[in-house]
């Protein structure tokens, strides 16, 4: 199979977007914005043994690389539409094409984004880079850099699950329910695309977990050129998450673990009804886990005590 009939069996479906004026196939894509908008853009990469395990399904492997890139836009606070594909594999396997193919038109589905374009090449490592446009209006997207001291700090979900998920998809069978639920965190996690943009003029700063809550909590501040406090002991934790590993273990994920693609934001106390409303919504739990402070430093406490944390992903119980 030449790379024509590749990407036109595999890249070329139709999916009856008016916005975009035309697709896959010629020098470039055409696109409509919605009139009024900006244009939000960004860009991710996958590298098998890298972001992936090689034993991830490649329904999976598809159905991710769309749902992290949206994530980013989300977490603007702003509405994803149209995608990109750059494709590099080692050799064309047909039921490998064909099934991450599926797995990438099941997310595009799923976030309303369109594929319209990418490039497809031959190298030994598995390699996705997807590019994404979202739109937002002007002045409503939602930075890094607008925290402000004695701001309150939020998550969505659960934290944790899908390094736990990582660990498992790589060390064991995962048969029982509460190991499947937490692979399903790795390998088919949730774009928070819904809250992202119901959140814009509710939070003041936001940001995408996907290298761990304290790691992405801190670039959120070093934006905003402060610091904070955040309180381990309220920190999300699933019940499957409980089910499978002790409290150390658990803390170590929910604070280190990449991958969540959970929202991390600041807002204001005034708005804390208004995030309730939008939890409610959305049905998706948001907690209240730190404080914005006028300082340099990402402090963190478990039961009023301070512990230290390096970012090399330790935690020290002080006492
Ligand atoms: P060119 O030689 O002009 O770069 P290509 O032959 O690489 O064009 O691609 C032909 C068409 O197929 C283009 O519209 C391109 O955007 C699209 N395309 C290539 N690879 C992919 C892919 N993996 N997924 C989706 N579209 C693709
Ligand atoms: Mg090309």
């Amino acid at each position: 199979m030449d790379e024509f009939e590749l990407i036109r069996r595999f890249f070329s479906k139709d999916n009856n977007d008016a916005s975009v004026v035309l697709g896959v196939g010629d020098d470039g894509a055409i696109i409509s914005p919605s009139p009024g908008h900006n244009l939000v853009v960004s860009t991710d990469t996958l590298i098998e043994n890298v972001h992936f395990p090689d034993c991830l399904p490649p329904e999976d492997i598809g159905y991710r690389c769309v749902a992290v890139n949206v994530s980013d836009i989300a977490a603007m606070g702003a509405r994803a539409r149209w995608i990109t594909l750059a494709l590099t594999l080692p050799d064309v396997d047909e039921k490998w094409l064909q099934k991450f193919s599926e797995g990438l038109y099941h997310a595009a589905q799923k976030y309303d984004v369109s594929l319209i374009g990418g490039d497809t090449t031959s190298a030994q490592q598995i390699a996705l880079t997807i590019s994404i446009t979202g739109e937002v209006l002007p002045h409503q997207a939602i930075t890094r850099s607008q925290a402000s001291r004695d701001e309150l700090i939020f998550v969505t979900g659960s934290l944790g699950d899908a390094a736990a998920g990582l660990d498992l998809l790589i060390n064991s069978s995962g048969s029982s329910e509460a190991e499947k639920f937490l692979m399903q965190r790795f390998s088919r996690p949730t774009a928070r695309s819904e809250i992202g943009q119901a959140l814009c003029g509710v939070a003041t700063a936001a940001i995408d977990i996907s290298d761990g809550l304290y790691a992405d909590t801190k670039k959120l501040l070093l934006s905003s050129e402060l610091g904070g406090h955040l309180y381990v002991d309220r920190l999300p934790i699933s019940m499957q998450l409980k089910q499978i590993y002790n409290q150390e273990q658990r803390l170590k994920f929910a604070l280190s673990g990449g991958d969540d693609y959970e929202l991390l934001f600041t807002a204001p106390a005034i708005k804390l009804d208004e995030i309730l409303k939008i939890s409610h919504i959305y049905n998706i739990p948001i907690t209240e886990i730190g404080v914005v402070r006028n300082h340099s430093k990402l402090n963190c406490s478990l039961n009023d005590k301070l512990i230290n944390y390096d970012d090399n992903g330790y935690l020290h119980f002080n006492g």
